[in-house]
């Protein structure tokens, strides 16, 4: 059977990986397949082949790596979250991987996943018949957004619960496309944009994550949602101390990308919580009132700042 009519095939390297991707059309990468299975069955992404990544030994493994700690990321939730190095060294991180989804569900999510997982909103993350009888946004291919009456600009919300805590710390990622390798900065792929969430080139694989370690970076991690378990985040926040005394902040769950302050810690704690309000533009797509999140989030940076003084 010729490669291009196959619907799942599982890459043993990354290499052979991009080369399928690049050669069968409509085809896409999956990892724990717990993000993209869901799209697929409402019909919200259509693929006609998806390409496993979780064959790839190098990318299930957690190390200590001269300055930086490198994770795998196919590395699952539930092992990152249990790490004894994640854990002594930035337990905020393992924090913000456990409040993912549910037990069995992080048995297969991926860190990798997790950083690349759609953006959502109350009017897109809907089945096609709902979708169709509330009429079509923006985002699948309508002509207004239906989150703020009329927009020509989709906001939906990054929800990845583990990128503020990543940006926060300054992660970097490592990754492969058809030019070959390259490495940036977490912060730097996301676009801002709802329908397009993601700056990277299609044909890419995210092979590992770093952390710098040099800084002794404190964070503190917080989460709103309705339930405690099985429930994307209506707000995220990450802040994070270092030894130089830098403030970095970054907020997920409220806007189409992390909103991230650098701050320096001598500037007051109401004008740091005013400075991140000013910069935190959200709609009503969420169960949760735009108004109430932004108290919320008021209430989260104090509460940061108090716990990373005490
Ligand atoms: C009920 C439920 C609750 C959830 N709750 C949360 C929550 O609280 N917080 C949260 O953040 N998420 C939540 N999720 C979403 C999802 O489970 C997680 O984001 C998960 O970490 C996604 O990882 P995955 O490996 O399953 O990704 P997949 O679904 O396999 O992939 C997601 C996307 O990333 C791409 N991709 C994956 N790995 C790579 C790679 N290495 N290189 C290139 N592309 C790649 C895929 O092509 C796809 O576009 C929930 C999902 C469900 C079903
Ligand atoms: S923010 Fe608007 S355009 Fe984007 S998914 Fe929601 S309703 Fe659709």
């Amino acid at each position: 059977m010729s490669v291009k009519t196959l619907k799942y095939i599982k890459a043993k390297t990354s290499n052979e990986a991009l080369n399928y991707k690049n050669n069968i059309r409509n085809s896409q990468f999956i990892a724990g397949g717990t993000d993209i299975m869901v799209h697929k069955i409402h019909g919200n992404k259509v693929f006609d082949c998806l390409i496993d990544l979780t064959g790839i030994i190098e990318l299930q493994q957690i190390s200590k790596e001269n300055d930086f700690i490198k994770i795998g990321s196919c590395v699952c939730l539930s092992d990152l979250a249990c790490d004894d190095l994640i854990k002594s060294e930035f337990p905020a991180l393992s924090e913000a991987a456990l409040s993912v989804a549910s037990p069995v569900i992080r048995k297969s999510a991926t860190l990798g996943g997790n950083l690349l997982c759609e953006n959502r909103c109350i009017f897109y993350n809907q089945s096609e018949f709902w979708r169709k009888s509330a009429g079509y946004c923006l985002k699948c291919n309508g002509n207004i957004c239906l989150a703020t009456g009329g927009k020509k600009k989709c906001f939906a919300k990054h929800v990845s619960d583990t990128a503020p805590v990543l940006i926060s710390m300054n992660a970097l990622i490592d990754i492969e496309n058809n030019e070959g390798k390259k490495i940036m900065k977490l912060e730097d792929i996301y676009s801002g944009n709802g329908i397009k969430p993601l700056l990277l080139e299609k044909n890419f694989v995210l092979k590992n994550i770093l952390i710098p370690r040099r800084k002794n970076i404190n964070t503190i991690f917080k989460k709103l949602r309705h339930r405690k378990t099985l429930e994307f985040t209506s707000l995220t926040s990450a802040v994070s101390i270092d030894k130089y005394n830098k403030i970095k902040i970054a907020i997920g769950g409220i806007a189409p990308k992390p909103v991230i302050l650098n701050i320096n810690s001598e500037i007051d704690k109401e004008t740091i919580i005013n400075e991140t309000i000013k910069k935190t533009k959200t709609v009503n797509n969420d169960m949760f009132s735009r108004k109430y999140r932004k108290e919320i989030l008021k209430v989260y940076i104090r509460k940061s700042l108090d716990e990373l003084y005490k």
